[in-house]
C-alpha cells in the first residue's frame, strides 16, 4: 500500500482531517495521517460541527467540501438501488455505499436535495461492507447482479487516499458473476490497474462536452483526462460504460454535443463499451433554492426552465428532453449502429419516445433487469432483521 502513490493535489484537498477515535488505527485512516500534513489532522471522539435538522446551508454545504472525516458506518452498506421507483425506467441494481458527499461541485448535484452531514464523510470499516456482501453471496451463489459504489459519493475522486477499488475488485475476483460499477467524474484509476480481476468490474465516468464541465461540473476531470483514464481501464481489460448525464440545455449545446460524440467514438469501437446511458437533466424541488444561492444565475442549471414531473423530480419538458435523446442517439448511430445506447432515471413516455423500447429489451440488457435478484434480497434483508431481532 505503501508505494501506491496519490494524485499531487490530495494533501492539500482539505482544510481538516477529522478521524474518530474508533477509525484511527484503521488502513483508511494510517494512511490519512502520511497524506495529510499533521497539522491539518485532528483526532475526535465525533462528527465535527453540529448536524442541522434538514438541509446545509449554502455555506455550510461548501465548507463541507473543505472537511473530511473517517469515522464507521453504523447501519448496512449493502442496499437495493434507491432509484427503482414505480413509474421509472431505471436500470436495477444494487449500492455499497462508503462514503457521504463529494469533493467535487456540481452545480446539479443531487447530493443538494438531501445531505445534512456537515462533513464529507469516507467510512472505515469497508471489511463490514465486503462480509455483507460476501453473506449474500453465500445464500445465494447463483444470481447475477451489478453493485455500485457511486452513489452517494463519487467511486473513484478520493480512492488515491482510501483504496477501496483494491479491495473491491480482490473480493469480485470470488463473484466472477456479478459486476461492480466505479462511477466517477475523476480520471484516478492507477491506483487499480494492477490488481488482478475476473473481467467483471465496470468503470464508468459521466462525459459532458468540455464546455459544461467548465460552466458546471467545477473540480471534476477535464474530458480529455476522464477518456484517457477510460483507455487506461480498456487496455487493463475492464469494461467501460459512458453516462451522459445529466444532458444540460445550452446555447449551442448540439454543436457541443457532436463534439462530445465525436471524441468518444474516435477513440472507442462499439464493442469496447458495454453501454451508454443517457439522462436529462433533473433535480429535486428543495435543490433549488441551495443550487441558486450558492451557483447564483449564471449556471446553465439554475437558469432552467423545468417542469414538475411524476417522479416530484423537477425536468425539462418532455419535448426538450425526446429532441436532445434524440440528437445525441442519431449522433451515435450516425457513427455505428451498435453502440448500445440506453436511457436511465427516465420516464416510461421518454423512453418509449427515444427508443420505442424498454431497457430491457436493449440487447445485452435483459440481465440486469431480473426481478429475482431484488427478490431474494428482500428475503435476505428480512433474515437479517429477524437474526437482529432475536440478538437483541
Ligand atoms: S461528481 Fe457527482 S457527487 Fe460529486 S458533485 Fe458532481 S454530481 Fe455531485
Amino acid at each position: 500500500m505503501e508505494k501506491i502513490g496519490w494524485h499531487p493535489d490530495l494533501p492539500t484537498k482539505f482544510d481538516r482531517v477529522y478521524i474518530e477515535d474508533k477509525s484511527w488505527n484503521s488502513p483508511v485512516a494510517e494512511r490519512a495521517r502520511r497524506i495529510f500534513p499533521a497539522e491539518r489532522i485532528e483526532r475526535v471522539k465525533r462528527q465535527p460541527f453540529p448536524e442541522p435538522g434538514n438541509q446545509l446551508s449554502a455555506a455550510e454545504y461548501n465548507r463541507s467540501k473543505r472537511h473530511l472525516y473517517l469515522c464507521e458506518y453504523q447501519g448496512r452498506f449493502f442496499k437495493r438501488c434507491p432509484g427503482a421507483r414505480p413509474g421509472l425506467a431505471c436500470c436495477n441494481y444494487f449500492v455499497l455505499n462508503l462514503g457521504l458527499g463529494c469533493d467535487m461541485n456540481c452545480t446539479y448535484c443531487y447530493l443538494q436535495s438531501f445531505l445534512n452531514t456537515p462533513v464529507l464523510t469516507i467510512y472505515s470499516n469497508l471489511p463490514q461492507a465486503l462480509e455483507e456482501m460476501r453473506e449474500f453471496l453465500l445464500e445465494q451463489p447463483e444470481l447475477k447482479i451489478r453493485i455500485g459504489t457511486g452513489e452517494t459519493v463519487d467511486s473513484l475522486s478520493l480512492d488515491d487516499l482510501t483504496l477501496y477499488s483494491r479491495e473491491l475488485i480482490a473480493f469480485f475476483r470470488q463473484a466472477p458473476h456479478w459486476r461492480l460499477e466505479l462511477k466517477t467524474k475523476s480520471a484516478k484509476v492507477d491506483q487499480f490497474l494492477d490488481v488482478e480481476h475476473a473481467g467483471n468490474i465496470i468503470v464508468s465516468w459521466s462525459l459532458n462536452p468540455q464546455h459544461l464541465i467548465d460552466h458546471e461540473e467545477p473540480d471534476t476531470a477535464p474530458l480529455a483526462e476522464r477518456l484517457a483514464a477510460a483507455r487506461k481501464c480498456r487496455a487493463a481489460g475492464h469494461h467501460l460504460t459512458f453516462h451522459f448525464d445529466p444532458l444540460i440545455y445550452h446555447e449551442g449545446w448540439q454543436d457541443h454535443y457532436r463534439q462530445v460524440v465525436a471524441e468518444v467514438t474516435s477513440q472507442f469501437a462499439p464493442h469496447e463499451v458495454l453501454s451508454i446511458s443517457l439522462g436529462a437533466l433533473r433535480f429535486q424541488p428543495e435543490q433549488r433554492h441551495l443550487m441558486r444561492e450558492r451557483f447564483g444565475m449564471k449556471s446553465y442549471v439554475t437558469q432552467a426552465e423545468t417542469f414538475r414531473s411524476a417522479d416530484g423530480k423537477h425536468r425539462y419538458d418532455l419535448d426538450l428532453r425526446r429532441e436532445m435523446f434524440d440528437f445525441v442517439l442519431s449522433e451515435f448511430r450516425r457513427h455505428s449502429e451498435d453502440w448500445n445506447l440506453l436511457l436511465c432515471m427516465e420516464t416510461r413516455e421518454a423512453w418509449m419516445g427515444a427508443l420505442a423500447a424498454m431497457p430491457k429489451s436493449v440487447p445485452g440488457l435483459g440481465e440486469y433487469f431480473n426481478g429475482q435478484a431484488l427478490t431474494a434480497f428482500r428475503e435476505h434483508q428480512k433474515q437479517n432483521y429477524n437474526e437482529q431481532g432475536r440478538n437483541r
